[in-house]
């Protein structure tokens, strides 16, 4: 048996390891899944949230352990760790009620007649997923997939086969047989997941692997949502609290190491408060404490060597074409990159509009508002984007005019619960979370009869 070793990125230690699926076993994964699907949707809406409610204590009890799995194995701070397993219990249940409501049957009345507009499962979801938070977004495909009443086959990340594995665990202490099945690969199984007879395909990661799984699903017209990469703009008016800018600025773009879809990777600042917002941003930026996230630090390692050097390369490119560093722009040491404050970042250098995913703050110098909403919608991606300003309508307006899914003023992107998590452009294709995002995962039936 062929197995996957997981590595440690902060140490180059092995974690653990697990079995690889060969892709024909891909298949047979969606066959097992299939055929526990029908006894699973039989369950009902309610039969389903009672048996996916219990898993919440179990996650709860694991926080301790997921939160050290997440951070050996993909390397994040332990406090971020903590934040992202404690979430998969603390939320489960209020998920759950959100999702019974959002796909309960619908009524509709004219003329005498009377439409019910069913939430039906689709059959078999295939969850491809990305390393970045390795069990949250497991959870924000599976569940839903799970609650409409389809089964599910789930591929984690190569980077992060363990955590997958290990939220998987936990539903299939109270999940029947195969209705969610674990396979383990890199893109090969990813591949043949695509093109299985599963009904859907659920991915989040890559804007290119988005792109080819569209293509590859057309031949079937498999059904696909696909949330994607960013590079996320930052605009910063001449009103903003300078401060409470740069504060967001440096937990944005340095939070898990960068990694984020939605993390700041363009600052677009008014020239006349720019020397100040770069001050201070570079001083937040200096002070963080690089490190192994199982001791006291504040950014931890990138995932892999492949993106170390893909996020040291855009910087030397960049300082070749004319940006300055003012703090960082180093290989730290292993797998760890200085965080890194750039200014004078320009369209013509690489770091300008190619997703970095690494602890990069990147200033661009504006003279005037138009400029900056036209600088931060040049881009292929529309994933979140973020204005700070003053508490004006005008600040407000600034924001309309971005062409990003998500779009927050003086705060993060993301919306409050309940809204959607979309992206708009070459960013997403579909959603998660909220109403419409839960009935993705389902085929919309509509039975017509007279009123009786
Ligand atoms: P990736 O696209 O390299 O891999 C994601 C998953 O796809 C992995 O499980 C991988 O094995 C699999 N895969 C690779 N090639 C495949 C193929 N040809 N067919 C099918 N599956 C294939 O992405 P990554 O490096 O794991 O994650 C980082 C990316 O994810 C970034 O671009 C980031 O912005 C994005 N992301 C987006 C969101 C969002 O909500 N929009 C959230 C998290 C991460």
């Amino acid at each position: 048996m062929t197995m996957l070793a997981s590595l440690n990125p902060a140490t180059g230690d092995v974690v653990g390891e697990v079995p690889v699926t060969s892709p024909d076993e891909v298949q047979t994964a969606v066959h097992r899944a299939r055929s526990a699907q029908p006894a699973w949707a039989a369950l009902g809406l309610e039969g389903r949230a009672r048996v996916l409610k219990r898993a919440a204590d179990i996650f709860t009890e694991r926080v301790d352990m997921h939160a050290e799995l997440m951070t050996r194995e993909q390397g994040k701070p332990l406090r971020e760790a903590r934040a992202e397993a404690r979430g998969l219990g603390s939320g489960l249940a209020h998920e759950v009620d959100e999702m019974v409501e959002a796909l309960a049957p619908d009524l509709m009345e004219s003329d005498g007649h009377r439409s019910t507009i069913y939430h039906d499962p689709l059959g078999v979801v295939g969850a491809i997923t990305p390393w970045n938070f390795p069990m949250s977004m497991p959870n924000w495909m599976v569940l839903p997939s799970l609650m409409a009443g389809n089964t599910v086959v789930l591929k984690p990340s190569e980077e992060t086969p363990l955590c997958g594995q290990a939220y998987a665990d936990v539903l299939n202490e109270v999940l029947p047989e195969d209705v969610l099945v674990v396979v383990h690969g890199a893109d090969d199984q990813g591949k043949a997941l695509v093109q299985s007879d599963a009904d859907m395909i659920a991915f989040t990661g890559s804007r290119e692997v988005g792109k080819h799984i569209m293509r590859e699903a057309s031949g079937t017209l498999k059904r696909v949502v696909l949330e994607l990469g960013g590079k996320d703009p930052m605009i910063v008016l001449d009103d903003a609290d300078i401060e409470k800018a740069a504060k967001f600025a440096a937990f944005n773009s340095f939070r898990n190491c960068g990694q984020v879809c939605v993390s700041t990777e363009r600052i677009f600042v008014l020239e006349s408060i720019a020397d100040e917002f770069e001050a201070a941003l570079t001083q937040l930026a200096s002070a963080l404490r690089v490190g192994d996230g199982l001791e006291e630090s504040d950014v931890g390692p990138m995932v892999n060597a492949q993106q170390r050097d893909h996020v040291l390369a855009q910087i030397d490119a960049a300082v070749g074409a004319g940006a300055t560093v003012l703090t960082g722009g180093d290989g730290h040491h292993d797998n760890f990159v200085t965080p890194t404050v750039l200014t004078g970042v320009t369209e013509m250098m690489d770091i300008g509009t190619v997703e970095t995913f690494g602890p990069v703050a990147c200033v661009t110098r504006v003279a005037s508002v138009d400029e900056a909403v036209e600088r931060a919608n040049d881009t292929h991606f529309g994933l979140g984007a973020v204005v700070f300003g003053g508490d004006t309508e005008e600040t407000e307006s600034v924001a309309r005019r971005l062409t990003a899914g998500m779009i927050g003023v003086n705060r993060s992107a993301g919306g409050v619960p309940g809204t959607p998590w979309v992206g708009a452009r070459e960013s997403g294709f579909g959603f998660h979370k909220s109403k419409d995002g839960h009935r993705q995962f389902t085929q919309t039936r509509v039975l017509t009869r007279p009123v009786r």
